[in-house]
């Protein structure tokens, strides 16, 4: 099994938490991309706009070699924000899976697209491709003239897949 891109590595500020993330045949490079003006990606991150990268959980190792300083918060009814609880980097956000069992026994949906997202800006080398978005969300909390000036991706209101955000006018 041949990796079809090389690895990206990552971590948080002081290096407690430590990342590979793998593009083995099946996962495309690069992997999906979004920014997020949301109110809680702000709070969480400290910035007015952050990207990140969709990934597959399976495509992510973590050094366990490294102290365990990461952590979730659970920041609504089924979503984790993860951080380094020595050095307040912020890094992941994921959506609890939705096991749902059929009468019959078996886990329905096999993965039901499980994705973990990854702050853009931990990773350790970011290049132009990794850092343009496929898809901007909650562009309606938009700051006019500064965060609504990355010209790429198509541009979400608020979730994808809702009204499409046109700009000001
Ligand atoms: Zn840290
Ligand atoms: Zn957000």
């Amino acid at each position: 099994m041949s990796a079809v891109h090389a690895p990206l590595t990552g971590g948080c500020l002081c290096g407690s938490v430590r990342y590979t993330i793998a593009f083995p045949p099946g996962r495309t490079y690069p992997p999906q991309r979004i920014t997020c003006q949301c109110v809680q990606c702000r709070k969480h991150s400290g910035a007015l706009t952050v990207h990140l990268l969709c990934l597959h959980p399976s495509q992510i190792s973590w050094d366990t070699t490294t102290a365990t300083t990461f952590q979730e918060f659970q920041s609504s009814p089924h979503c984790f924000r993860g951080f380094c609880t020595r050095c307040g980097s912020s890094m992941t956000w994921r959506k609890q899976q939705q096991q749902q069992q059929q009468p019959g026994g078996e886990p329905e949906g096999e993965e039901k697209e499980a994705m973990i997202d990854i702050f853009t800006g931990t990773l350790d080398a970011v290049d132009a491709t990794l850092a343009t978005p496929d898809e901007q969300l909650f562009c309606g909390n938009a700051v006019r003239g500064v965060t609504d000036c990355v010209a790429a991706g198509r541009k979400w209101v608020a979730m994808r897949g809702g009204e499409e955000w046109t700009g000001w006018d």
